[in-house]
Parts: C-alpha cells; structure tokens; sequence
C-alpha cells in the first residue's frame, strides 16, 4: 500500500486486485469516472478499466507500477522508488500501449533497480514509542519514553530516553522527539557550517532546519541561506560534513557541473562514498 498524502489525488490504488497497481486518467476515459470526485484510493469494482488494465499488464509480464501523468512532461522516465515501487511519470497524451513497450525494454533495469532496494536496511513502522529505533550521528538508539512533569531528552548508552507526563502518547512523544531533534541539529550543525565555510573562504551563510523528508540540504545563494534536513543528524558526521560542504559549494556554483563537484571534492575527498552511504542508508535515517 502506498503511504498516505504521498502522491496526488491523481493518483490512486486498487486494493485487492494488485497492492501496487495505479491510473490518473484512465478512469475518465474508460469508465466515465471524474477523477476529480474520486476518493485517493477507489475499489476495483468503481473502476473497469483498472481491471482491464492490470489484467493486460499481468498477461504482458510487466510489474505493477504506479502511473503519474502531467501536462508539464515531455518524455516518459521511470524510477524506483526507495520502497522498490515502481513509478513511471508520462505526459498526458502517451497511450499505454507505449509506456508498456518502455517497460518491456528496460525490464532488466527495473528488476536489478528493485533487486539492490530489497537489499537496502529498512526499519519497521514507527510507533513513536518503547522500542523504535532511531539514529543520531550514525548510531541506532532504542527510544524509551519514561513518564515525568517535565519534557526532557537524554541520550545514554545506546537509549534515547524521552521523559513526558503521558509516556503512551505517541503523538507527544512525536512532536517532542522531532522538537529534540530539530534543536540539537541547530545546536550541533551551527558550529559545524561556520568551519567549513572558512575553510572554503566563504562568508558563514545563515542556516535553516527543515522538516524536508527528500532533501538532505538545500541552498539559496542569492539569501546566502542553507537549509539541512532534521534527518541529516540521524546520519554520521563525516556524511553530515558532505552535506554542508555540498550546499556551501552551491554558494559559488548553482548547478551540479563540473566545477561545481571539483569544488565538492577539494573540501570533501569522499564525497562519491557519502553519497552512496546516503542513498544506502535512507531508510534508516528517517522519521516516518
Ligand atoms: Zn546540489
């Protein structure tokens, strides 16, 4: 099943029928549905053509995939996404007929993608409570939330203990944890861009902790502004310190040239192994 609020309301799946399987616009063309007035998520039985359509694919040995058209594509890409899901983002107008033989051309592609995300380390859901994992500077920690008065956090011999007066509620526990986190980023990562930005000669841009669960980092030049995910203090330091170098790079080069990764790697020899530890390790160095 797709996480929730992920995807557009464009966007929606069958249950039963294939876990996977979803059409924008197909819905309207096939069955006289008006998508606009479709929940996220409608049974096989409120649309024909989703039957019809993933009986096709079954036949034609396609994985399922989630079907994202917009009016601002001109080619049709595919990606895997980190849960191995596989998504395919077409204009309006390709026919099915046409993304299906793109399938079919890069089916190895597809497999050895979702191949090496099957083999990537994934926590369990989150309950926000006794027993979740959660990572600070590389290292897991097992959360345990303790009851008291006061909102505090500590952090001690592989525990992240969290004291709040009800220590059952997952939802506190949340908001604490993320507050927790969000100060200690600003407190540890402060100090932290002010070095590097003299080692590159740059003036201490300001800094911004982001909730952004995509984005590791972000940088506006023009405001001199960088902004780091929260998530990026569950990751080690030195992978911390190629984020930074990273965006404080994008202070003298807006794109990702040449230059820009020469600028990269004179302050950050490794940066092709942090990047690699990143993509490997997302799932574990995240919230939700
Ligand atoms: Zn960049």
């Amino acid at each position: 099943m797709l996480p929730a609020g992920r995807y557009p309301a464009s966007s929606f799946v069958v249950p039963g029928l294939s876990s996977r399987w979803a059409c924008d616009n197909l819905g309207k063309l096939h069955c006289g549905f008006s998508i606009k007035r479709m929940p996220p998520q409608v049974s096989a039985a409120q649309c024909n053509c989703m039957v019809y359509y993933a009986a096709m694919a079954k036949k034609k040995n396609l994985p399922d995939y989630i079907l994202r058209r917009t009016s601002r594509r001109r080619s049709v890409a595919i990606m895997v996404l980190p849960d191995g899901t596989l998504e395919v983002r077409a204009p309006k107008r390709v026919s099915i007929g046409f993304i299906e033989t793109f399938l079919h051309e890069r089916l190895e592609w597809i497999k050895q993608k979702q191949k090496e995300r099957e083999t990537r380390p994934q926590l369990p859901k989150r309950t926000w409570l006794d027993g979740d994992v959660f990572y600070i500077n590389g290292v897991p920690h097992t959360l345990v939330v303790k009851e008291s008065s006061r909102i505090s956090v500590e952090v001690a011999d592989g525990e992240l203990i969290l004291f709040q007066t009800d220590p059952t509620n997952a939802t506190r526990a949340r908001h604490n944890l993320m507050q927790w986190y969000k100060d200690q980023a600003l407190h540890d990562f402060k100090p932290r861009l002010a070095r590097l930005a003299n080692a590159m000669e740059e003036k201490v841009p300001n800094l911004e902790i982001t909730n952004a669960k995509q984005r590791w980092g972000s940088c506006q030049a023009k405001k001199r502004m960088v902004r780091l995910s929260v998530r990026l203090l569950m990751a080690p330091k030195d992978v911390q310190d190629y984020v930074i170098v990273h965006e404080l790079a994008h202070l003298k080069h807006m794109d990702h040239s040449r230059d820009f990764w020469n600028r990269v790697a004179t302050f950050c020899r490794h940066y092709k192994a942090m990047e690699e530890k990143l993509s490997h390790n997302a799932q574990l160095w995240r919230f939700d």
